[in-house]
């Protein structure tokens, strides 16, 4: 469907600001509403002359503004939101307002207007994994309240609950998206704390790349061209309004094993070193052992299969951090 007017929250982001390069390519028109907390200008400044986009800084914690960005779209991606383990354990408070509140504000403003509204949520609310692959009708374990890290999946759940709650008794067109761990170009290794890009700067800085625990923790990494590509079909499938799915890589490595890759990426000119996670992360911190999408539901309902390797993603992300290494590494 060519041609729509989307609203993007969080458009300056990682994964919001490669929709919105996809979305223009796809003929679409694209409002990006971004506070530039986490988001960079650099990510969008390229369509600043488009007359098909419109960068609007600001909140979504701000009701006046989002109502009157959603009486002039079609639809809205819901990205914004305090994301990566690091910024929730520091400021839990702030991750909670902000992804809760936030969540609360475009779903009552498109409700108004009869938007469909995609919400992105995280592979992060399944917790700790009792069944792997995950699927999104298992069970959500998480640790106690005293452990802040479950502060982020209690938000996102939360954010999904109000999107199915919107979708049931307020028959408003809405779909939850899980990520599993999106990386590329863009990635922002201050940002969303994500591993990924702390190896790669790691490796360009050449620092050790520190792998927390003894690294037999494992994540699905997922191309954020994948990422994207899952995200408009759940937005443009009428099928998936109601339901969550999840958008990952269904190949599972360890951290050990992501860091021997990014090792062997600069000619094993990089040591590897472990350290404790209270290191990383302060005391209290718990991390998520295993996490592995089943995207059955996915294949099944929006045609979504991840495309690319995890050797070629790598490859094409080491690329980009190397030539934009001035503006990401401070001399
Ligand atoms: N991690 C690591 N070294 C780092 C940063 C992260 O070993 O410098 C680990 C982290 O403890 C976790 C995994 O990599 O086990 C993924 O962390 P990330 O913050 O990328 O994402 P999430 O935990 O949200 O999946």
């Amino acid at each position: 469907m060519a041609g729509q007017h989307f609203l993007v929250t969080g458009g300056a982001g990682f994964v919001g600001s490669n929709l919105v390069d996809t979305l223009l390519k796809s003929g679409h028109r694209v409002t990006v509403l971004d506070d530039l907390s986490v988001g960079k200008m650099r990510n969008i400044a390229h369509h600043l002359a488009n007359p098909s986009f419109r960068f609007i800084k600001g909140s979504v914690l701000d009701v006046p503004l989002v109502e009157r960005l959603m009486s002039g779209v079609d639809a809205v991606y819901h990205l914004a939101a305090v994301v990566g383990v690091k910024y929730v354990v520091d400021d839990p408070l702030r991750g909670m307002l902000v992804n809760v509140n936030g969540t609360e504000n475009i779903l009552k403003a498109a409700l108004k207007y009869q938007r469909k509204v995609l919400v992105t949520s995280s592979s992060e609310v399944f917790g700790r994994p009792v069944n792997v692959p995950l699927s999104e009708n298992d069970a959500t374990v998480l640790g106690p309240t005293s452990v802040p890290r479950w502060s982020y999946a209690v938000s996102k759940l939360l954010d999904e609950h109000l999107a199915f709650a919107y979708n049931k008794q307020q028959q408003l067109p809405t779909v939850v998206v899980r990520y599993f761990n999106a990386y590329g170009p863009r990635l922002d290794p201050l940002g969303y704390g994500s591993v990924i890009a702390k190896f790669i700067t790691q490796a360009l800085s050449g620092k050790p790349l520190t792998v927390h625990g003894d690294g037999s923790q494992t994540r699905s990494f997922t191309f954020v061209g994948d990422t994207v590509r899952g995200t408009m079909a759940a937005m443009d499938t009428p099928e998936a309004e109601g339901l969550a799915f999840n958008i990952g890589n269904r190949r599972e490595c360890t951290i050990n094993q992501l860091a021997g890759w990014v090792r062997d990426a600069f000619d094993g000119a990089v040591e590897i070193e472990h350290i404790p996670y209270e290191q990383a992360y302060g005391k209290n911190f718990e991390d998520t052992k295993r996490r592995c999408p089943d995207i059955s539901r996915a294949r099944e309902v929006l045609g979504f299969e991840a495309q690319v390797p995890l050797e070629d993603g790598l490859r094409r992300t080491i690329l980009w951090f190397k030539e934009h290494r001035d503006e990401l590494i401070p001399a």
